[in-house]
């Protein structure tokens, strides 16, 4: 198989990151799973020395990783509600949307940010793959297709007034086919925004846990407006947010469509190109960062063992099974991860092995030390389990850095 660029096609050779081998980030495990082999796929990164695009080494079967059992719902984080409706409320009076628009989102999920136009008697449609959120966002009175999105189906699309895709960007296996779908389903003075993590920031806090192989793209301004440039798509601003520990909103229209382009856009690709994101070097320097950040993680689990601290984790995501996994780490080392979701509870880690427990079991089993393996909502975790810290557990967070508070 060649190994090429998803968006220019030009031949990879430079390797960003490689985590070795590991299972899917979703494929929780029952006990019965435990006596059967477990499938496992390599985890490297790669750049584009042409577009720039950070993208996952393609590799066969990669259907084999989708699985739809533990389909995250939206609505479960307040924050994140708290995100998309500021968003809409932002949003509309921009673009001065009415009950004469029509909104898309792409990626809708349970209907979390489509419910706030609703509300507004904003037209509005959701596109949204999996069965299970699409049926939530319909109980809500969205209209929603079940579908994954690209140029073919949008041509059977309503133009919109505005697409929205938070999310979703770095999560589609063929970004010039879902790009192409963009421009196909919007009106003439129609907007796009599309919210991603931002690459520049991955690199600069060492958030290499935030990959994994449904996460395919890793994307910086300067590849996303190549990539949108190619579609006929120009982005004409940009926004930094804080979410996900540093994401992008870019706001894109048709090439030729009124909106004027802000300076904010070349602001920031002046900035990306400071800091070396055309060169080489920005990218091959990533691997050792992130074996230094797991060196530091697994000494302190060493020490931790060696002086009969007890350790327990927190958040049973993909950011912990990426770290775990590269790490090495098995239940010897964290003998068990509290999750708030009923359906990962009694389950397993995949490949860590490492047993999912409710979150009371810290009252019962109370842990010296705490991980939370997701650091972007350390606030909120430590809000919640405030009893913990004053009875003395330690929170342990492991990326940007070693941090024990
Ligand atoms: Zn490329």
């Amino acid at each position: 198989m060649t190994n090429e660029c998803r968006h220019c096609k030009t031949e990879l050779t430079l390797k960003f990151l490689d985590l070795g081998h590991a299972p899917p980030s979703n494929a929780y495990l029952t006990v019965e799973d435990l006596s059967h082999p477990e499938i496992t796929f390599p985890l490297r990164l790669w750049v584009c020395s042409s577009c720039r695009l950070v993208q996952t080494e393609d590799f066969a079967d990669a259907d084999q990783l989708f699985t739809e059992d533990y389909a995250y719902f939206s609505s479960t984080s307040k924050s994140w509600l708290a995100h998309a409706a500021e968003y809409v409320d932002m949003i509309v009076d921009r673009l001065s949307l009415t009950s004469d628009s029509h909104v898309i989102e792409v990626a809708s999920n349970d209907g979390y940010l489509l419910k706030n136009f609703l509300e507004r008697d904003i037209p509005c449609l959701g596109v949204e793959p999996t069965k299970s959120t699409a049926e939530a966002a319909e109980a809500l009175g969205i209209p929603v297709l079940q579908e994954f999105f690209g140029e073919e189906m949008a041509k059977e699309l309503p133009r919109a007034d505005l697409i929205l895709g938070n999310n979703v960007y770095a999560h589609v296996p063929d970004i010039n086919d879902f790009t192409l779908g963009l421009t196909e389903s919007l009106k003439p003075q129609g907007v796009v925004t599309l919210e991603f993590p931002h690459l520049m920031r991955l690199v600069e806090f060492n958030q290499f846990d935030t990959v994994y192989h449904e996460h395919f793209s890793y994307l910086s301004l300067l590849s996303v407006t190549k990539i949108m440039a190619s579609a006929g798509l120009r982005v004409f601003d940009v926004e930094e947010l804080p979410t996900h520990g540093g994401s992008l909103r870019v706001y894109a229209c048709r090439e030729k469509a009124d909106h004027a382009s802000r300076s904010k856009v070349a602001e920031l690709l002046a900035e990306e190109r400071r800091r070396g994101m055309e060169e080489d070097e920005f990218y091959s320097e990533f691997q050792s960062k992130a074996e230094s950040v797991r060196n530091d993680f697994l000494r302190f689990l060493l020490d931790a063992r060696r002086d009969g601290k007890s350790v327990a984790a927190y958040g049973a995501a993909a950011k912990g099974n990426t770290l775990a996994n590269f790490a090495g780490i098995k239940p010897d080392l964290i003998p068990f991860v509290c999750d708030a979701a009923a359906s990962k509870q009694g389950k397993y880690l995949p490949g860590s092995h490492i047993p999912i427990r409710p979150p009371s079991a810290l009252d019962v089993d109370r842990p010296d030390y705490l991980v939370v393996f997701p650091w972007n909502i350390m606030p909120e975790v430590r809000a919640q389990l405030a009893e913990l810290s004053d009875l003395g557990t330690k929170f342990v967070t492991a990326v940007p850095e070693m941090k024990i508070s």
